[in-house]
């Protein structure tokens, strides 16, 4: 049994007070949620603002990325993997589709960065998707492949136990056009068989959630598929009683 997992991504949004206000509202309602793994995902200055808020509390902080080289060094304005490990941070977003398209990050920074979040025992969630182009030419299966190919090639089959995936169809994100239940829940089952592939053991294991306008009116059709796992959601978590709604459906 898969246990739901659903994962706040706040983008470059956030201030010392909407987190004051936000995990204050959200916090106390999210503990009595059974059954569902939550995480918020501030911009990385954040992190420890957000920690103070969360001390009694089963959601978990996560980060939006994570640089490609681990340990300390001369890289200006990156955080590394190690750094987390110092804050107690245990997830990592890696190969958003918005690093991957504003900041150029390839399959291979992105398997790298995958290896290097595993290495430290942190769980990263690696972000897969097509954009509309892609979909509408057909290659949805070939661009989640070769993305997902690229990260098994790097880790093995295996450690795919320890990493959770979002399916996030770029043409969905911030858009408000959600994929509908059953065109997400097609390239979940697609994905859920390339893994089993390579292990089916570790692919009925592994928690793909979907993101992409996931919203409290569509979560829980979303949700319900038996491929879909829970979601990574961006607009919808700033509102805190929108995102409480989102957990409660997972
Ligand atoms: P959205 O973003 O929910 O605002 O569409 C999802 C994401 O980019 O992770």
């Amino acid at each position: 049994m898969r246990i739901p997992f659903v994962a706040g991504n706040w983008k470059m949004h956030g201030s010392k007070a909407m987190i004051q206000d936000h995990l204050g509202q959200f916090t106390q309602q999210a503990e009595a949620l059974n059954n569902v793994n939550i995480a918020v995902c501030p911009p990385s200055l954040y992190v420890s603002a957000v920690q103070s808020q969360l001390t009694s509390s089963s959601v978990k902080v996560g980060v939006q990325n994570v640089c490609d080289q681990a340990g300390f060094g001369a890289y200006t304005g990156e955080v590394s993997v190690d750094m987390l490990v110092d804050m107690g941070v245990p997830y990592a977003i890696v190969g958003h589709s918005e690093r991957r398209a504003f900041y150029c990050e390839t399959d291979r920074q992105v398997a790298d960065k995958v290896a290097i979040v595993l290495d430290k025992n942190l769980t990263p969630i690696l972000c897969i998707g097509e954009t509309l182009e892609e979909r509408e030419s057909d290659q949805t299966e070939h661009v989640v492949k070769t993305q997902l190919i690229a990260v098994i090639e790097k880790v093995g089959i295996a450690a795919f136990a320890n990493i959770v995936i979002a399916y996030e169809p770029i043409w969905a994100i911030g858009t408000g056009k959600t994929a509908s239940p059953e065109q997400a829940q097609a390239v979940h089952a697609f994905i859920r068989n390339l893994l089993a592939q390579h292990d089916t053991a570790v692919a009925q294991q592994v928690v793909i959630q979907y993101g992409g306008s996931v919203k409290p009116d569509n979560a829980a059709a979303l949700f319900a598929q038996p491929d879909i796992d829970g979601g990574l959601i961006g607009g919808a978590s700033l509102d805190p009683m929108d995102f409480l709604a989102i957990c409660k459906a997972a």
